[in-house]
């Protein structure tokens, strides 16, 4: 789809190339094209955030007040796309897209003093410790106890699927305080310096051969009260706040058309004459064009800082699909040569092939990841429970 961009647009849009160009190393463009993860690794991504933030644009989705850049929603639409034309990874989401916003939105002055600029500047890496064993999509069961004790919170319990805690300094966390009443009412939510006595991460190895999660174990932690974001027993609110953001909170499009533009040069390369494929292949691009449109609507219809609403759940069902079924045809069109597996990783580094052949090894861990688009922030049964009720009104 091709957008009439106005000449302000356009000379804003020859800078953001003009920054990429000389900021995204080569060593960074390749990590991102080679990640078999779903995030690329933040000790590749956290330079070029600095280079962001030096020149102010390392938060482009917050208020001005808080370092944001006042764009126009298509100034910021068009930066996400520059951005993943050129290989360009984001550092941390968690940090600047989810936790970010709640800071703004519930946190204290002090809160606000101690962290935004700490994620602006990359030198806060965040996590988040919402699931549970047995507490994932019915996260309100969720049993890590946190005990009143003077001007702390003593800690005990389990998070899992904890993605990059290994790499992370802070985590926000649900904990429970209080087991009367609804469940829901006895939940608080936690900013935790992750370097506290009592705290354990242990590796977990996806199936795609890395290592991305965690568990994260608390054992007689003491968090002090002043982590705490709004009131104690009303992180429920705040945890549902917070999950629009992750959900729909970052422009996906600019992405999921980098990697369609991928997807079409293998699939042109190799089989240009298979009519599935090709059909599979124009069914994909129109339902990005689809999903773009989801995108363009939300960014467009909210300030920057605000929470994008109900309507996150179904972009957040529409990408991950699309992100899935790009993997699928991307080993539907690799065909046998999909199939080969190195244990080594991160590929990026250990990999010294022709350019073709480094992709297509990176194919089947992909895949096997990708499984996973429709489980994380939710998944596609709780979007679509979500979007019965609060859009159809079921
Ligand atoms: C890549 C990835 C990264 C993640 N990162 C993090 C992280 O950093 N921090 C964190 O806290 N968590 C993280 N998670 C965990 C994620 O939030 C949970 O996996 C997710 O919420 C699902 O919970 P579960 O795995 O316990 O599955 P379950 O809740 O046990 O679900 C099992 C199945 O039952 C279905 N189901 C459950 N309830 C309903 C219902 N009411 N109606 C219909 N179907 C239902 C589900 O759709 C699913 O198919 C991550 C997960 C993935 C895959």
């Amino acid at each position: 789809m091709d957008f009439q961009l106005t000449a302000d647009d356009t000379a804003f849009r020859n800078e953001v190339r003009r920054f990429l160009d000389e900021q995204v190393p080569p060593a960074m463009r390749r990590a991102n094209d080679l990640t078999t993860c779903f995030i690329v690794d933040p000790d590749v991504s956290v330079h070029f955030h600095r280079a962001l933030a030096r020149k102010g644009w390392s938060v482009p989705s917050w208020p001005v007040e808080y370092g944001g850049t006042g764009w126009t929603p298509v100034q910021r639409y068009i930066f996400e796309v520059e951005c993943a034309r050129a290989s360009a990874a984001a550092y941390n989401n968690a940090g600047a897209q989810f936790v970010g916003p709640v800071i703004m939105r519930f946190g204290t002055p002090q809160q606000k003093e101690t962290y935004l600029p700490r994620i602006r500047s990359g030198e806060d890496h965040w996590a988040q410790g919402y699931s549970e064993p047995g507490s994932g999509s019915d996260l309100a069961s969720l049993k890590t106890k946190a005990v009143s004790d003077g001007d702390d919170y003593v800690v005990n319990g389990q998070k899992i699927w904890t993605t990059l805690a290994h790499k992370s300094n802070r985590l926000f966390a649900l904990v429970r305080t209080s087991s009367e009443g609804k469940r829901q009412e006895g939940i608080t939510f936690l900013l935790i310096d992750l370097d506290l006595p009592g705290i354990t991460i242990r590796p977990i190895i996806g199936n795609g051969g890395d290592h991305e999660f965690n568990e994260v174990f608390f054992d007689t932690v003491r968090v002090p009260k002043a982590g705490r974001v709004g009131e104690e027993n009303k992180g429920w609110e705040v945890a549902k706040y917070l999950l629009e953001f992750e959900r729909g909170g970052s422009v996906m499009a600019g992405r999921v058309r980098a990697q369609f533009a991928k997807l079409s040069r293998l699939i042109n390369t190799r089989c240009p004459n298979d009519p599935e494929l090709v059909m599979r292949l124009a069914e994909l691009g129109t339902d990005i064009d689809a999903m773009e449109m989801i995108d363009l609507s939300v960014l467009s219809a909210h300030q920057a800082g605000a929470n994008p609403g109900p309507i996150s759940s179904l972009l957040k069902l529409r990408w991950s699909e699309i992100r899935q079924t790009v993997s699928e045809l991307a080993m539907d069109a690799a065909g046998e040569e999909a199939l080969r597996w190195v244990d080594e990783r991160p590929l990026y580094e250990t990999l010294q092939l022709p350019p073709d052949e480094e992709e297509t090894l990176a194919l089947i861990p992909r895949y096997l990841n990708g499984r996973a688009f429709t489980i994380m922030g939710g998944t596609t049964e709780v979007q679509t429970n979500i979007l019965a009720k609060s859009l159809l009104g079921l």
